[in-house]
C-alpha cells in the first residue's frame, strides 16, 4: 500500500505544521518517543483540548479517547472537580520546597486504600517511583542483583532498559545506547510468566537478589495479565531468598480495580510504585511499602532519596481529586466501559474474519493479532502487528483515537457515553476490514 493508507492526514494541515516546527527543535518532534506515529506512521494529532471522553486536535477533528494520556484520565478529560482542585491549589502558590498539608491527605488516600502501603514517598514520574524502589531494596539487602521480565517497562531507568517493553518494542530496540555494560550486567532479564526461570535466575546468584520487579499485570508489551499463581509464586520464591518484590503498579494502580491489580489477584509486593492515575494528570507518582524497608530512606536511613518539585502542591491536588471522585461508581463504569469496548472489538474482528484475542486485564484492554492467547514477550511479538497500522488509521479516520503501538494497553474512561460506543461500533467495523485486508510487508 501506499501514503494512501493515511488519507485522514488530509484533515490535519495544522498539526501537520506543527509536527514539522516540532521536529526542528524537539528530537522526532515529541517529547515521549510512542506519541510520534513511528510504527504507525502519518502525523502525530496535535491535541488542543479534551473534555470528558473526546479529545479535539487543532485541526478541529473530534476524536473518542481510548488512551486516555495512557492511563491518568480515567474520570474523563477536564473533570470539574479537579479542575477546580488545581485551580484552587494554584492560587495559593506553586512550589515551596517545604511541607504541605495536600502531601500527607495524598499519602493518607494511598495508604488507606492499599493495606500492603505502610509508608509512601511522593515523586515526579513513575521512572522515579521504579528507579528509587530498586534503589531502596538494593540498600535494605545490601546486594546488588535485580530480576525483571522481558517486555516488562519500568520507565527508562537505565538499569531497567534490559528488554523493556512498550516504545522499545516498537521501535525495535532490544536495549539503549547510553546504558552500560555495568549497570546491564547485575539486571538478569527473565521471560515473563516464567516461574521456573525465575528459580534458575535465583539458583545461579545465591544471596545475591535485591529484588524482583514486575508489572502488577503487564500492560507494555500490549496486555498481559499474570497466570494464575505467577505473582503469589514470585511473592513466596522472594521471600524464601531474602529478596524483596516489587509490584510496579503504575499504570495498573487504582485502574485495573479501585486498588490496582493488587485487588484483582491479592498479591501485595514488599514495595509498590505507582503513578498514572495517581498523579490526575499532572507530573506526580510514588513508591511505598513496608515500613521497616521505608525507613531505610533518607532521611530517616542511608538511602539518598529526593526532589525538589516532589509533593508538587498542584499535582498532589490533581491526584488528591482524581482519587478521590474514583468512587464505586466510577470503577463501575470502567469495568462496564471496559467490557463494552472489547466485547465490540473483538465482535468486529470475529465478524472480518481476522484471528485475534481480546486479552483484559482488569479494566485495560488489549488486543493481539494472534490465533493463541499471549503470555509473555516472544509471543506478542510474534502476533501479526503489520495489521495493526491499517487497523489504527481507520478508527482515527472514524473519530477514534487508539493507542498507535500494537504493543499497548487500550485505556476507558468512565466518561465514556452511548454515543462514544456508537462511533466506536461504525469505526471498529470498517477498522476489522483494514484489517483483514492487510498483507505482511505492507508499508
Ligand atoms: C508508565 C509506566 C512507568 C513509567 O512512568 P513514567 O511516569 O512514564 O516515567 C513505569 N512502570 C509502568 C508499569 C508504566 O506503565
Amino acid at each position: 500500500m501506499t501514503a494512501s493508507i493515511h488519507p485522514a492526514d488530509r484533515d490535519v494541515p495544522v498539526s501537520a505544521g506543527l509536527f514539522k516546527r516540532a521536529s526542528a527543535v524537539i528530537p522526532g518532534g515529541v517529547n515521549s518517543p510512542v506519541r510520534a506515529f513511528g510504527s504507525v506512521g502519518g502525523t502525530p494529532r496535535f491535541i488542543r483540548e479534551a473534555r470528558g471522553c473526546r479529545l479535539t486536535d487543532v485541526d478541529d477533528n473530534t476524536y473518542v479517547d481510548l488512551v486516555c494520556s495512557w492511563g491518568p484520565m480515567i474520570l474523563g478529560h477536564s473533570h470539574p472537580e479537579v479542575v477546580a482542585a488545581v485551580q484552587e491549589a494554584a492560587t495559593h502558590g506553586l512550589s515551596f520546597g517545604a511541607p504541605t498539608v495536600g502531601e500527607v491527605d495524598l499519602a493518607e488516600e494511598i495508604v488507606r486504600r492499599i493495606d500492603a502501603v505502610e509508608q509512601v514517598r511522593l515523586v515526579n514520574s513513575g521512572t522515579e517511583a521504579t528507579m528509587s524502589a530498586v534503589r531502596l531494596a538494593r540498600g535494605f539487602t545490601g546486594r546488588s542483583k535485580i530480576i525483571k521480565f522481558a517486555g516488562c517497562y519500568h520507565g527508562h531507568v537505565d538499569a531497567l532498559l534490559a528488554e523493556a517493553g512498550s516504545g522499545l518494542a516498537t521501535f525495535g530496540l532490544p536495549t539503549s545506547p547510553g546504558v552500560t555494560g555495568a549497570q546491564a550486567s547485575d539486571t538478569i532479564v527473565v521471560p515473563y510468566n516464567d516461574l521456573a526461570a525465575v528459580g534458575r535466575a535465583f539458583a545461579e546468584n545465591p544471596g545475591e537478589i535485591a529484588c524482583v520487579i514486575t508489572e502488577a499485570a503487564a500492560g507494555n508489551m500490549g496486555t498481559v495479565p499474570p497466570l494464575p499463581g505467577f505473582n503469589q509464586g514470585l511473592k513466596d520464591v522472594c521471600a524464601a531468598n531474602g529478596a524483596l518484590l516489587i509490584m510496579d503498579e503504575v499504570m495498573t494502580g487504582f485502574r485495573a480495580s479501585s486498588t490496582g491489580w493488587h485487588g484483582i489477584d491479592g498479591v501485595a509486593g514488599d514495595l509498590t510504585t505507582f503513578g498514572k492515575v495517581m498523579s490526575g494528570g499532572l507530573p506526580a507518582a510514588a513508591f511505598g511499602g513496608r515500613a521497616d524497608v521505608m525507613a531505610h530512606l533518607a532521611p530517616l536511613g542511608p538511602v539518598y532519596q529526593a526532589g525538589t518539585l516532589s509533593g508538587n502542591p498542584v499535582a498532589v491536588a490533581a491526584g488528591l481529586a482524581t482519587l478521590r471522585a474514583a468512587d464505586d461508581a466510577v470503577y463501575t463504569a470502567l469495568e462496564r466501559n471496559s467490557q463494552r469496548l472489547s466485547s465490540i472489538l473483538g465482535a468486529a474482528l470475529t465478524a472480518a474474519g481476522v484471528e485475534h484475542q481480546m486479552q483484559n486485564a482488569g479494566t485495560m484492554v488489549g488486543v493481539f493479532f494472534s490465533p493463541t492467547p499471549v503470555t509473555n514477550y516472544d509471543e506478542a511479538r510474534a502476533s501479526q502487528t503489520w495489521r495493526y497500522r491499517p487497523f489504527f488509521h481507520t478508527l482515527l479516520e472514524h473519530g477514534v483515537y487508539a493507542p498507535p503501538s500494537a504493543f499497548e494497553t487500550w485505556f476507558v474512561s468512565a466518561a465514556l457515553d452511548d454515543d462514544a460506543f456508537e462511533t466506536i461500533s461504525t469505526a471498529a467495523t470498517a477498522a476489522a476490514r483494514a484489517a483483514a485486508a492487510a498483507k505482511e510487508g505492507d508499508q
